[in-house]
């Protein structure tokens, strides 16, 4: 295991084990640090937790109590741990610093970082950089939000390597020096208010990004976005924009009929295999990541003719007698599903529905008009139904759950329909998650084989 060099703190300590904070123990253990971890969850007689032990962490578990801190130099905090936390209100009061893996994993990692942050797209853009790094036939690991703890990954990345990582802004949130090579702020809507409490302090988890870089580091950014554009000037780093309205000799840009890196044409927007207007953003966002790391046209080209799409993310599924199925169960809210269904101009079947959140469904109205079918299912169904009678679509369904609709929805269509299931409501009154919704949707197509 690499070994922490330049981290001066000898007592740590780890809140919130999960994986994430399992692997930064093991690193601070191995890096020679008194750990003590602390965790509201985790059981005595956990593997992970019996094995940290032998290794000579301090470990206390099933409450939080203010004394954790005495003699604490440094906290690793697990990024889903509010700040309001009795803990780390007490840290901030006793100065101690706060931080997530993610500073750890910026240390151990020996070759060049891109970071990519943003609301929405992440998952995306981080997919795409890394793939067109790979088909360039350049060496290159992914971590981070994507579900791959990054101080992991991290330790196995060489001087010759990219690492790419998916940040969120709770990851951003305890930086000290992480400073990537690359880093992409792809958009800012207002999210995660619940945790962050303002827009402000939302704004400065996503600037951390920047934060630390240098005049020979790169900062792709949205030059469309008006948050991200008014605060640009604070970064020190090269600025490189992208654009999906505007041509841009210094970044990544379009035309009706090309991609474009500065003044070079990369390749055919109409050989992208992915939909979705926002993806295009997203897109273009990862040729200039991947660009500036000396990815070939080749190398993108192979990967926009192929890639349809990350998991649950308007991803299409397969297409049987002429429906063309698409998967976008991440769409947990309206705003998803709105992007969902402005990127077809086909007739769609839309299956909708699950957990009620107490709201209404109004704003998906101006976004039916190609929608011939509505098949609608979980707590939300009458909303949904009486959305769809609003916009006048013919065939309204009600269905038992994801799978009766897939059913119902083939039995409904015509050859050329789009069937998509974007639910615009979480998942969790009739599935665990959304994985699981999508996963239940993805199974029901294939049986229609
Ligand atoms: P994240 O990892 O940030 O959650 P994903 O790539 O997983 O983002 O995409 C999640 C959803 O966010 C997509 O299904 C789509 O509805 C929406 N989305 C993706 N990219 C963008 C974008 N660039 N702008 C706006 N919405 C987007």
């Amino acid at each position: 295991m690499k070994q922490l060099t330049d981290f001066p703190y000898s007592n740590v300590l780890v809140l919130g084990l999960a994986r994430s904070g399992t692997a930064a123990a093991n690193v601070l253990l191995d890096s020679n640090r008194n750990v003590r971890i602390n965790d509201m969850q985790a059981k005595e007689d956990d593997e992970t937790v019996e094995e940290l032990k032998s290794k000579g962490a301090e470990v206390i578990l099933g409450t939080h109590p203010l004394h954790v801190l005495d003699g604490i130099d440094i906290v690793v905090k697990n990024p889903g741990i509010p700040y309001d936390n009795n803990i780390l209100i007490e840290a901030t009061r006793r100065d101690i610093p706060i931080i997530t893996e993610i500073e750890l994993a910026g240390q151990l990692a020996d070759g060049e970082i891109i970071a990519i942050t943003g609301s929405n797209g992440k998952t995306t853009t981080t997919t795409l950089t890394n793939e067109m790094l790979s088909k360039s036939n350049l060496p290159v690991k992914v971590a981070g939000n994507i579900g791959l703890v990054a101080t992991e990954i991290a330790q196995l990345v060489d001087r010759k390597e990219s690492l790419v990582l998916e940040l969120s802004s709770f990851q951003l949130l305890g930086i000290q020096r992480f400073k990537p090579s690359i880093a992409v702020l792809l958009n800012i809507f207002e999210a995660h208010l619940d945790y962050h409490k303002s827009m402000e302090n939302y704004m400065e988890a996503k600037f951390n990004i920047f934060r630390n870089q240098t005049e020979e580091d790169y900062l792709v950014f949205n030059a469309d976005d008006s948050k991200i554009a008014s605060v640009i000037d604070k970064a020190s780093s090269q600025k490189v924009p992208f654009s999906v309205k505007q041509r841009l000799t210094n970044g990544a840009w379009m035309d009706q009929d090309y991609l474009y890196f500065r003044e070079e044409k990369v390749m055919p927007v109409s050989d992208i295999v992915l939909v979705g207007e926002h993806n295009l953003e997203n897109i273009l966002a990862a040729i200039a990541a991947a660009k500036l790391r000396g990815a070939t046209n080749e190398g993108i080209y192979e990967v926009l003719t192929t890639f349809s799409g990350v998991k649950h993310r308007l991803q299409f599924v397969d297409n049987i007698e002429k429906r063309f199925f698409y998967n976008d169960s991440k769409a947990t809210n309206i705003l998803a599903t709105q992007k969902a269904l402005s990127s077809f101009k086909q007739p769609v079947i839309l299956l909708a529905g699950g957990l009620d959140r107490g709201n209404d469904f109004e704003e998906l109205l101006p976004y039916l008009k190609f929608v011939k079918g509505l098949v609608v299912f979980g707590q939300t169904s009458e909303k949904l139904r009486e959305l769809g009678k609003q916009a006048d679509i013919s065939t309204i369904i009600n269905a038992n759950n994801v799978e009766d609709a897939v059913e119902k929805a083939y039995e409904a269509s015509e050859e050329e329909d789009v069937i998509l299931l974007s639910p615009a409501c979480a998942s969790w009154d009739q599935y665990r998650t959304f994985e699981e919704r999508g996963d239940m949707f993805i199974q029901a197509v294939h049986r229609l084989k």
